[in-house]
């Protein structure tokens, strides 16, 4: 059975070639019962059905591919609190009270990913030393400075560092300006973390098939009942977390969102005195650039880095080419370095910039729209949709639940988005 397939062909992942054994192999051959669906074997759908199986709900997991096949196998592993957007962003999309409860949930969303990874053992190089917003220039720095403001209001634990701070944590002399240190975040091996969820709902008792996309969900007899192609499960309630991910059987997820494309490129080990000198106290890196640019080394000194496109086709050669520019003028010590892995994946990405979790149909909870930020909100969203349901009580979930929402011209805007970045990263010649 295939693990890992590349999104686009060419394409190989770091975090495949590196990854623990997959703990889920069956794929789904019988007619199950259980109280909870649960469709996508990405963060979302693991945390939630972990957190169902330790409350005792009978829940079963159906993944179309393998475990972590979407945005969860393929990310860059910064676990990050909160979302992109500021705080202050989030109460004037969804008002104060919702706002305030949305940005309390995803402020210690790192804590909740790190704790399970302590509570199950999971191995997935857990580093737990913090993540850097840092600023690629001067101005950058007032946005920062206000960004950190309103995170310290809301009582997250970052401090703002100052230029010879972010040079000496960074070792890059682009990076000499600033940024937002936060201490609760880090990094992970994101194919490892998702496979260690996909373990702890097994031992808690979740049921998990992969290869078994559901083709049709529908209401008989009072329940909902997903067919896959050699097995059916009939359950009170679903969650579709199928995400940037979604296929036309869950057509509602898909056009929630506009799918985008984010790649990464991984060096060969670096020579160690080279890696242990860039970011030498480990942070995980993330810039303030137009096309955001992220950077952290692996536990092997690999420097691993992303940005914003795909990598089909001609496509390929122009990002790869880009990025081996970025890392030089980033990092030019590392400029001899070769790139061995190079892979890229989906996110889902909604006009407000804000995550949606829709309700498609009674009993029929659909998260997505995590903007490119989903190892802790989607861990925290599956933990706060098992609690919902087990209790019955949405007043407590912390996110707004909205009925159908579609976001407008969605492929002709992530068209706009792939050949817009492709564009830029043609010209820029730095
Ligand atoms: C390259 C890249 C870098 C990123 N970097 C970061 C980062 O550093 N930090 C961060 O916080 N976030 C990052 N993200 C975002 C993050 O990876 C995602 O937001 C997150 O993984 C979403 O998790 P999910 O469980 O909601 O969806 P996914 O992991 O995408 O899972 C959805 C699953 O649903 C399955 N599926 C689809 N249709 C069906 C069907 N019909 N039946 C059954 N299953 C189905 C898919 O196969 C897929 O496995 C990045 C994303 C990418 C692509």
């Amino acid at each position: 059975m295939p693990e890992h397939l590349p999104q686009d062909a060419g394409e190989n992942s770091l975090w495949a070639a590196t990854a623990i054994p997959n703990p889920v192999s069956e794929q789904l051959q019988e007619k199950l019962q259980a109280d909870v669906l649960v469709v996508g074997g990405g963060y979302t759908g693991l945390s939630t059905a972990l957190h169902l199986a330790e409350h005792g709900v009978a829940v079963v997991l159906l993944e179309a591919r393998s475990i972590g096949f979407g945005g969860s196998g393929r990310n860059a592993g910064l676990v990050n609190a909160g979302v992109w957007k500021n705080p202050e962003y989030v109460v004037s999309k969804i008002g104060a009270a919702a706002g305030e409860k949305f940005n309390l949930a995803l402020r210690d969303s790192p804590r909740l990913v790190f704790d399970l990874v302590e509570r199950f053992g999971m191995q997935c190089d857990a580093d737990r030393s913090g993540t850097i917003n840092i600023a690629h220039g001067a101005s950058a720095m007032r946005y920062l400075e206000d960004r950190c403001r309103q995170l310290q209001e809301l009582g997250a634990e970052v401090e703002l560092i100052d230029g010879e701070h972010s040079h000496r944590l960074s070792a890059s002399p682009v990076y000499r300006h600033g940024g937002i240190l936060d201490r609760s975040a880090g990094t992970i091996h994101p194919l490892n973390y998702v496979r260690s969820l996909a373990k702890a709902a097994l031992v808690c008792g979740a049921r998990i098939y992969q290869e078994s996309a559901i083709e049709s969900l529908s209401r008989q007899d009072n329940r909902w009942l997903a067919v896959t192609a050699n097995g059916q499960v009939a359950a009170q309630q679903v969650v579709l977390a199928t995400n940037a991910y979604a296929d036309k059987n869950s057509q509602g997820v898909r056009e929630s969102i506009v799918p985008v494309f984010i790649f990464q490129c991984a060096t060969a080990p670096l020579e160690p005195a080279l890696a242990a000198g860039i970011t030498p106290e480990r942070h995980g890196l993330w810039d303030t650039q137009t096309l955001m640019t992220s950077s952290r080394i692996d536990r092997s000194g690999r420097l691993v880095m992303s940005s914003a496109g795909r990598l089909r086709g001609p496509q390929r050669g122009i990002r790869a080419g880009w990025m081996t520019r970025t890392r030089n003028r980033l990092f030019p010590q590392a400029r001899a370095a070769r790139w061995e892995y190079l892979w890229s994946g989906r996110v889902g990405v909604t006009s407000s910039k804000i995550l949606r979790v829709q309700l498609l149909a009674p009993g029929v909870f659909a998260p997505a729209g995590y903007n490119g930020r989903g190892v802790g909100p989607g861990t925290v969203i599956g933990k706060h949709l098992a609690d919902t349901i087990v209790s019955g009580n949405r007043d407590d979930f912390p996110f707004p639940i909205e009925t159908l929402y579609r976001e407008k011209w969605s492929a002709l805007r992530a068209g706009y988005y792939d050949y817009g970045t492709l564009a830029l990263q043609f010209v820029d010649r730095r």
